[in-house]
């Protein structure tokens, strides 16, 4: 070899150290949470996807990002997203639980509210941080540099809390008709005039959206047991006033990102001397899931709309010049309708009326001839109650038996007690590898959790009533619950995809390292992944 040769050799790595520098912290995060994305619709439409879906399918991808815990429901998951904590550490174990130890009659406490308010209620209560356990990355961010600024805008409550964290300096979320919330110096001007534009819309009926060419294949009915409307053929036509309509549908996310551009221009986020947060929750996605299921037409129009709605305000970001940086997640994946999956012979099924609490308790209370509801949850499967007016003894024989029963019935996977979750160790290693119990370990809270959990085998979907609107869900320990996309995009940045799993918690260490946030060792569960493409690192070294 040539000397000048083996010299350029030499020279090249040394010049690339030498324009290595650190880049500069992005002066705005914009954390977004898709409420009900799953790692399966993601990998589904992505080849489709032409707005702000493909400007982060073609970022820093990781496919299967894990909501790794067991109660895959919408607090607990959006309470990991920006804590970098576990639903056992964040406190925020379901939606939903029991407390029996508040005074007042119905026991059931809501995640995001404040039961010390008095006169709260599980359907009327003050919406409230008082269940977090743990600070979230906009309080960290504030901890570091007190100048930094957060702000949280989502279509549910329980989203703009989780991702927000304590201290929020405007955080709002639609509450039925309009966004409601609070800001630190009294309501942005944003807020009012997006609530008039609301108001102008909601004023009007809705033609049905058009019809995209990929999504009319999707185009069909198809029948539900028990009481609900065929589903698979909406276009999200309404009536004026349907402000559940409204909700959900498109119109919602698209309002919900007006509110986050406004908000963000308004509070000049990005423009100050520490960096600044705004996090979104975008909730359509979850009521279409919910309504119609995950693979009708009426979520392809979905997607897409929303694909089409985050390139809108991707493009508003930019015309701003800020350096900001955006990550994308979801709070837990989703099933579809069973009945749709029964007709592509996929064995799925509704859970049997005896999984009830209001059944299961009803025949334990004969059996063993108890008083009372006996047995106090939500729903056939999660946390399970046994009623604290029985005395100790009939307790211990009404826990017995119940533990028994739902072992015993053939849609269920697992049942655990409290002692069984208490005593087992906190799971580690790849989450695909988890054990029910470990996914289970994952969401307990000695305090909050039931006395005993049941979890259903796979693609049981947990109700059989669907005359209400809802005729799918998500909830579950298994992964087409726990499974979605963790996306990352920054102007510059080189783009890869990580296949291996990686879990929602990874995500708040990730955006504190890029943004030079330090973390208190041992605060959280998460670990920062590396964003960068080659041999350097965005996490701080060790
Ligand atoms: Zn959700």
């Amino acid at each position: 070899m040539k000397l000048f040769r083996l010299a350029a050799l030499l020279a090249l790595p040394l010049a690339a150290a030498a324009t290595a520098q650190p880049r500069p912290a992005p002066k705005l995060v914009v954390a977004i949470s898709v409420d009900q994305f799953s790692a399966d619709l993601f990998a589904q439409y992505r080849q489709h996807f032409t707005g702000g879906l493909k400007r982060l399918s073609n970022g820093i991808v990781f496919p299967s990002g894990y909501q790794s815990h067991n109660m895959t429901e919408t607090c607990p998951g959006h309470s990991t997203i920006l804590t970098g904590a576990r639903p056992a550490r964040t406190g925020i174990i379901s939606n939903d639980w029991y407390d029996q130890s508040i005074a007042r009659p119905d026991k059931h406490v809501y995640c995001s509210e404040d039961p010390n308010v008095p006169g709260s209620s599980f359907d009327h209560y003050t919406v409230s941080t008082h269940f977090l356990k743990v600070p979230a990355l906009g309080d960290w961010m504030k901890r570091a540099d007190s100048r930094s600024r957060s702000v949280a805008v989502a279509g549910k409550d329980r989203a703009a809390v989780m991702l927000g964290g304590y201290d929020t300096d405007q955080r709002w979320y639609w509450t039925g008709k309009e966004f409601g919330g609070a800001g630190k110096n009294g309501p942005a001007a944003a807020v009012g005039a997006i609530n008039a534009v609301v108001a102008a819309a909601l004023a009007q009926p809705r033609d049905a959206f058009p019809m995209p060419e990929i999504c009319a294949a999707r185009s069909r009915a198809v029948e539900v047991a028990g009481g609900g409307a065929p589903v698979g053929t909406a276009r999200f036509a309404r009536a004026a006033a349907d402000s559940r309509g409204f909700r959900t549908s498109p119109e919602l996310d698209a309002v919900t990102l007006e509110l986050a551009a406004r908000l963000r221009s308004e509070l000049h986020l990005g423009e100050g001397p520490a960096p600044d947060l705004l996090a979104i929750g975008v909730s359509a996605t979850d009521y279409v899931g919910h309504t119609y299921g995950a693979e009708g037409v009426e979520m392809c129009i979905q997607l897409l709309a929303l694909d089409r709605a985050l390139g809108d305000f991707f493009d508003r970001l930019d015309a701003t010049g800020i350096d900001y940086v955006v990550m994308l997640t979801a709070d837990h994946g989703g099933n579809d309708v069973p009945e749709r999956e029964a007709q592509h012979a996929i064995p799925a099924g509704r859970a049997d009326a005896a999984l009830t609490p209001a059944q299961m308790g009803k025949e334990l209370a004969a059996k063993l001839g108890l008083p009372g509801p006996v047995l106090l949850a939500s729903g056939a499967f999660g946390d399970m109650y046994i009623d604290r007016n029985l005395p100790p003894a009939a307790r211990a024989r009404a826990l017995a038996a119940a533990v028994a029963a739902y072992r015993a019935h053939p849609q269920v996977a697992a049942v655990f007690t409290h002692q069984e979750l208490e005593a087992a160790r906190a799971p580690s290693g790849p989450p695909e590898t988890w054990t029910l119990l470990d996914r289970a370990k994952a969401s307990f809270d000695p305090a909050r959790s039931g006395d005993f959990l049941v979890q259903l085998k796979p693609r049981v979907t947990p109700f059989f009533d669907t005359s209400h609107g809802y005729v799918a869900t998500h909830g579950s320990a298994w992964d087409y619950d726990r499974r979605v996309p963790i996306l990352f995009w920054r102007k510059g940045m080189v783009s890869f995809e990580q296949p291996l799993s990686v879990e929602t918690i990874d995500i708040m260490p990730t955006l504190a390292a890029l943004i030079h946030v330090p973390i208190t060792p041992g605060a959280i569960d998460g670990r920062c992944l590396d964003l960068d493409e080659g041999p350097a690192s965005t996490c701080p070294a060790h």
